[in-house]
């Protein structure tokens, strides 16, 4: 595995690895101490509004590959924390990244993580790491919306279960690191009642809930306007819970959320090559 490429707006720096068989994949340097880091090449999950997964999956991540993003990138980039919320399910490919977890956590790196929390017997296991945070991709509280949002996501009556279960026997201060997360659609899942359901549910199960906006990456699926989003924050803190907002970084088309790619083509990469 080598690195390829580097490519930075204003905000993101983005990092193209060519592995060995000559797949492409990326990881992004973000906030000035976060390196998002690619569990897989490419993802099952299939979720239509993302980049990701676009090519299905084509193969896990070794071990090897997964630190490798982390070696090649450490001594040029300040990097206090990883996050496995690249490309790629990281449940999927779980020895791996349970692996280089431990790996990161013994050179004293915070590790935090983005799931849909498929597939759920891993789910319990990864939750009760000492892990900086996990934000599970909810996007509904529809099992038919969420279906389509996360085609091979596996069942939301299940994951809830599941939650329930196991976010019951943690702490108060871990539960506070457990996240659920709402992708606002326009005219999908931003209605009133929609996000009500949603606030309801981070109540009850106690966890903090993530606001996100949409990068416009498919025709599809819109991003709510401004103001709209606004409403559903204050709708949502009307439940008293935490509500995490989109950050720029996550916004920016370069590197933001569901954006990074399987196989980018590499002109796109002739302005700065390593
Ligand atoms: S949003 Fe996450 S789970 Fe869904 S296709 Fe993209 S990488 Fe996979």
């Amino acid at each position: 595995m080598r690195l390829l490429q580097e490519l930075s707006s204003e905000l993101n720096r983005l990092f193209l690895f060519e592995l060995p068989e000559g797949n492409r994949v990326e990881a992004v340097f973000y906030r000035g101490d976060t390196l998002c880091l690619s569990t897989q090449v490419g993802c099952a999950i299939g979720c239509p509004f993302c980049f990701s997964g676009r090519l299905g999956l084509l193969r896990n991540l070794t071990a090897e590959e997964l630190v490798g993003q982390y070696e090649l990138l450490k001594d040029r980039l300040p990097i206090k924390r990883v996050a496995f919320a690249g490309i790629g399910e990281p449940l999927m490919n779980w020895s791996h990244v349970k692996e280089v977890f431990w790996y990161l956590r013994k050179k004293s790196i915070g590790v935090s993580f983005y799931t849909t929390g498929h597939p759920l017997h891993k789910l319990g296991e990864l939750l009760h790491l000492p892990h900086q945070g996990v934000t599970i991709s909810l996007h509904s509280t529809s099992e038919e919306v969420r279906k389509r949002l996360l085609p091979h996501g596996g069942s939301l009556k299940e994951l809830l279960k599941t939650l329930k279960e196991e976010i019951g026997k943690l702490s108060a201060s871990k539960r506070k690191k457990i996240s659920l997360a709402y992708l606002l659609l326009k005219g999908v899942n931003d209605g009133e009642e929609d996000i009500r359901a949603f606030g309801e549910l981070v109540r009850e199960l106690g966890t903090t809930a993530t606001l996100l906006r949409y990068n416009s990456i498919s025709e599809d699926y819109k991003d709510v306007e401004d103001s709209h989003y606004e409403r559903a924050f204050l709708l949502l803190r009307s439940y008293h819970i935490r509500v995490t907002l989109s950050t720029r970084f996550r916004k920016d088309r370069l590197g933001g959320c569901g954006t990074l790619t399987v196989n980018r083509p590499l002109t796109e990469y002739l302005e700065d090559p390593l």
